[in-house]
């Protein structure tokens, strides 16, 4: 079609060119036909350019005034012009599907582009985030309009991996989760989600066991103590004495669940607040804990072995590290045979500190692993519960590893023994004297 049209205009061309050279050897004049030929030909493709430019500011609704190869061109641009109409119309209508979906979001989404400019937000962000439409307009930084030093750290942490939990701007007796996601270049999704809700329940649970376990524990220790004294009554039938201690055993156990749940629901309470910070000499806490451990396998118990660098220590709380690690070393010895070595090691990690506390048991298949520390979760339950386990230890040694800024890592496999490993940060430690 392009071609057919310049091959007119060549026609075209070739026509004139003939007119100028019969009328230049009748005439003998030749610049004049010269002339009269190409000015006419340059005067009606000027004439061709006027009627386009009219035409294109649209002063004129067709293209039919224009000739050969402008028409040509015309429509082609008219065709072009129709379809970036269409494709811009279908991008709106995205466009406006998309802020649709945003608005009828109950959660906040602000969008934010470089240098986190405020850009877009819905409804749900005015409300739960305080965002005025003024900082729309203006393209305000958000963390000028959230002026929180948590959220200022968060959104400075640049993996936003993690969600963070923050009292709203809006009504500080809400609280939000929010998360970052990043989209095209340096464009960012924030979103906030309201999880008062949630917080209260958690906070009913939480409190809901406490209480019952402090209920629980004045009745508890009343029963455990006349069971005591009762097995102990040696005139009693044999059947009897025998139910009296398995009685006490198991009052035993209620009374180490409920002082492990009451330790449990301290530990949470106290999650978000100042880190405790004393100075823990974890050597003579090894030692005293390694001892009791020796007592407690009901042998010569030299098959635990205490491997400490004896100039190091750490920031935090005595009572609830040597709950933590404690766990960590009755567990070697409850949940292996009798026997079974058991070594602990305690010594510095690149910058930070390490605790390991290793046997050479049954091990842990790796399916149970990542629930471990769960509350209550055990792999073998009616095991546990023989050996007096209450399935709280390990969610205790997480709790207290989370206070102290350090965290559990359990490599075990079975048949190849379990390694507890507990890695503390630099700032934890103290070099002892
Ligand atoms: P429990 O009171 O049962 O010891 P924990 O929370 O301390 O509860 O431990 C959870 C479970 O992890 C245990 O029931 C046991 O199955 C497993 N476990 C913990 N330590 C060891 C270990 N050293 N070797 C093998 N299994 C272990």
């Amino acid at each position: 079609m392009v071609h057919d049209n310049f091959h007119i205009e060549l026609w075209r061309l070739l026509v004139i060119g003939l007119i100028i050279v019969l009328f230049g050897a009748l005439s003998g004049v030749w610049s004049l036909a010269i002339f009269i030929g190409l000015g006419g030909y340059i005067a009606w493709h000027l004439r061709q350019l006027y009627i386009m430019e009219e035409w294109l500011h649209g002063a004129m609704r067709d293209e039919s005034h224009l000739g050969a190869i402008w028409r040509y061109i015309a429509i082609r641009m008219k065709k072009a012009r129709n379809r970036s109409r269409q494709r811009k119309k279908r991008l709106s209508r995205l466009l406006h599907r998309f802020y649709d979906t945003l608005e009828a979001m109950p959660d906040a989404a602000v969008i934010l582009g470089s240098d986190l400019r405020v850009q877009w937000f819905n409804t749900a962000a005015h409300e739960l985030l305080g965002l005025e439409m003024s900082a729309r307009k203006h393209n305000q930084r958000i963390l000028r309009l959230i002026p929180d030093a948590d959220f200022e750290r968060w959104v400075a942490d640049n993996d936003h991996v993690t969600n963070l939990e923050l009292a709203s701007p809006a009504n500080t007796a809400r609280m939000l989760q929010i998360r970052m996601v990043g989209f095209g270049h340096e464009q960012f999704l924030l979103l906030a989600h309201d999880i008062t809700e949630l917080k209260r329940v958690e906070s009913v649970r939480r409190d809901f066991i406490a209480d019952v376990s402090h209920e629980l524990r004045t009745p508890l220790t009343v029963v455990a103590g006349y069971l005591e004294m009762l097995a102990e009554e040696k005139a009693l039938p044999e059947d009897i004495h025998q139910a009296l201690i398995a009685s006490r055993r198991q009052a035993e156990r209620m009374q180490s669940i409920v002082a492990d749940l009451l330790m449990l629901s301290r530990l949470e309470l106290g999650e978000d607040e100042p880190q405790p910070g004393e100075l823990v000499t974890v050597p003579e806490l090894l030692e005293g804990l390694a001892e009791d451990a020796r007592r407690l396998s009901e042998e010569d118990g030299r098959h635990i072995q205490l491997h400490v660098d004896a100039t190091l220590g750490l920031i935090g709380s005595e009572s609830e590290l040597g709950s933590a690690f404690g766990n960590l070393i009755f567990n070697a010895v409850q949940h292996t045979p009798e026997g079974t070595p058991i070594d602990v090691y305690w010594g510095r990690d690149g910058e930070g500190a390490r605790l390991v506390v290793a046997d050479q048991g049954p091990g842990i298949a790796p399916e149970h692993l990542a629930r471990l520390t769960e509350r209550f979760y055990r792999v073998d339950k009616s095991r546990s519960r023989e050996r007096g386990g209450t399935g709280l230890g390990l969610s205790i040694v997480r709790h207290v590893l989370k206070r102290h800024e350090a965290v559990i890592d359990i490599q075990s496999m079975p048949g190849e023994g379990s390694r507890f490993v507990c890695l503390f940060p630099a700032n934890r430690i103290v070099k002892l004297p």
